[in-house]
């Protein structure tokens, strides 16, 4: 059998030796050319769109020829107003990468000694970066699976039986609990949405799926409704996971991904940051046969690319006021 492909050294070309042997030079070169790719790391300037500024290089600031606005290499993206190295955030991008089913903040601080809420927030900014490359816009097409995964809301049974209610009427549901709907291209991208029922995954599929696409679901019967629009394989998961071609084993992958960041890394999410989670794993999904060095400059430049968060600048500035 060959070899996994995790396992094999092409997979690994970046490690944060690397990272810190090259130095912080080299870590700041390589933001600016992740976010100016079009100049080869010149500074253009992010007013006026000038292509000539002075580079106060004592500072890392440039100064427009033009307009005289000065900025740096992150004004303007997630990653304004930083206060982190570029050798350690380098080294927070790789960490980030490499682990497959997500990092929980606690150990994020850890590896880059900074503090929880620090670790926090930098890993929900690179969520909200990569979040751009999951909901593209783009319509999928060809085989698309769609599926719905429960998560939160967990009622802990009482500890005496007679204390005990039935959790299966809705009176005794929590409301935190959501419904992570799926949309997965075979051999393509995974497009995850928090809903309140899975349901509802059958408007989700009419703004977000080619009519051309051959579609994929399990029994459950609100899925009857995308007979309207697509041709739909349906398998019955209790006879069969997979009858001649028909199954929704990438959807279920992807979900085996995410249960896994949810109880293995994370332990409880919120509702409010559910789609961060359902991103991520999804990116993981899509890109999990790149090697770990690819992976980690593709997330530089869509944090080059990703506007001030309006969520997480001043997170903790804000909570304080
Ligand atoms: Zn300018």
């Amino acid at each position: 059998m060959a070899q996994h492909f995790l396992l094999s050294a092409t997979s690994r070309t970046l490690s944060l030796k690397e990272i810190y042997k090259a130095g912080e030079d080299k870590a700041y070169a390589v933001f600016c050319k992740m976010r100016w790719a079009d100049t080869d790391g010149e500074a253009v300037c992010p007013k006026c769109g000038h292509d000539k500024s002075y580079n106060i290089k004592s500072r890392r600031k440039f100064e427009c020829k033009a307009c005289k606005h000065h900025f740096s290499v992150t004004s303007g993206t997630i990653f304004a107003s930083r206060k982190m190295d570029f050798t350690d955030l380098l080294a927070a991008i790789c960490l980030f990468v490499n682990g497959s089913k997500g990092m929980s903040s606690v150990q994020f601080s850890r590896d880059l000694d900074v503090q929880y809420k620090t670790a926090w927030v930098l890993a929900h900014k690179l969520r909200e970066a990569l979040s751009n490359e999951v909901h593209t816009g783009e319509v999928l097409d060809g085989e698309v699976e769609i599926d719905g995964c429960y998560v939160g809301g967990h009622v802990r049974p009482k500890n005496f039986e007679i204390d005990r209610v039935d959790r299966r009427k809705k009176a005794n549901r929590s409301n935190r609990r959501r419904v992570v709907v799926a949309l997965r291209e075979r051999f393509g991208r995974t497009v995850p949405f928090v809903t309140m029922s899975e349901s509802e995954g059958v408007a989700l599929a009419n703004e977000n799926v080619s009519r051309m696409a051959t579609m994929a679901a399990d029994e459950a019967s609100h899925w009857d409704m995308l007979h309207a629009g697509w041709e739909v394989d349906r398998i019955n998961h209790s006879e069969a996971y997979s009858d001649h071609g028909k199954h929704t084993n990438w959807v279920e992958s992807y979900f085996s991904r995410l249960r896994r960041m949810i109880t293995g890394q994370h332990h409880h999410v919120s509702p409010q940051y559910l789609h961060q989670y359902a991103n991520h794993a999804a990116w993981l999904e899509d890109n999990r046969r790149n090697s770990n060095g690819e992976n980690a400059f593709q997330i530089v430049a869509s944090a080059m690319l990703a506007p001030v968060s309006r969520n997480w600048k001043g997170y903790w500035q804000r909570k304080a006021a």
